[in-house]
């Protein structure tokens, strides 16, 4: 159920993110805090750096200004190369990236490992979880996006949607304390969106803390319990998905609400 801003813990902090690239000025100063639980989606047109966002949580872009805080702790960033931020810390980035689950557009599942084997690597390599616990709980993972059955395909044979819903299990395995997700279902037949968008309903209904990119307005509609308009690097509008959707401030916001129906 949607719920707004309150005592719970907060899961993820940032603070003034900036990102350039070269001259150009993608984030302008973002800021947004997610609670435990919180399911915040982030809207916005394309271009409008929603992808650059998600990617410098875990400095898969360094940002150029801004704190990250994950569970009360701050990652330590000072400045490198080019005006850039960079990790002080190598282990801390790396254990911060460990709690992050990032689910991509394009799966990114490693082809020459079945689906099982891609579940369990970052549990065995990074989390240095044994390989027949790693192997159960990749097990239980299946089960719970329901395909257990095919814990030994190949990522090539199996659907889109399949593929998705691996990934998630995949990014659940390393029990992050954050999930993100940029467009998970815009590179899926329109047929293969509603079995990813029912897992994803699933951990929102178990009190997941998400970030998720979408362009499924429904979807951000019914599971939000925030919504984030980007606009040109900068947070157009923010609030409840009942002030976003139905009572947008902004005439951005409308026009963009008018054209998503
Ligand atoms: P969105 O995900 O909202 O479509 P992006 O975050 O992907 O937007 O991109 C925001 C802007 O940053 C775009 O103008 C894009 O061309 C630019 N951009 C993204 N990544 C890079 C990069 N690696 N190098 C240069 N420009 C980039
Ligand atoms: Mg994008």
């Amino acid at each position: 159920m949607p719920h707004t801003t309150s005592d719970r813990p907060i899961a993820l902090d940032l603070q003034n993110i900036h990102k350039s690239y070269g001259s150009l000025e993608v984030l302008k100063g973002v800021s947004l805090t997610a609670y435990d639980g919180d399911v915040i989606s982030i809207l916005g047109s394309s271009g409008s750096g929603k992808s650059t966002l998600l990617r410098c949580i875990n400095l898969l872009e360094k940002p150029n200004q801004g704190t990250i805080t994950l569970g009360g702790e701050s990652l330590n960033l000072v400045p490198g190369k080019s005006g850039e931020l960079q990790a002080a810390n190598r282990a801390q980035l790396e254990s911060f990236r460990a709690r992050v689950g990032f689910v991509f557009q394009n799966f990114n599942l490693w082809p020459h490992k079945t689906i099982i084997q891609n579940i369990i690597e970052g549990p065995t390599q990074v989390l240095k979880i044994s390989k027949d616990q790693a192997i159960s709980e990749a097990e239980q993972l299946l089960k719970k996006v329901g395909l257990l059955d095919k814990k030994d395909a190949y990522p090539d044979n199996l659907s889109g949607g399949q593929r998705q819903r691996v990934a998630i299990a995949r990014a659940l395995a390393m029990n992050p304390q954050v999930l993100l997700f940029d467009e998970p279902t815009s590179a899926l037949d329109p047929e293969l969106v509603n079995e990813v968008l029912a897992v994803m309903r699933d951990l929102a209904a178990e009190g997941r803390t998400m970030l998720i990119v979408t362009h499924e307005m429904r979807f951000a509609r019914d599971v939000s319990s925030q919504v984030v308009f980007l606009h040109q690097g900068r947070i157009e509008e923010a609030g409840t998905p009942e002030q976003v959707f139905d009572n947008p401030k902004s005439a951005r916001v409308r026009e963009f609400m008018a054209s998503h129906r």
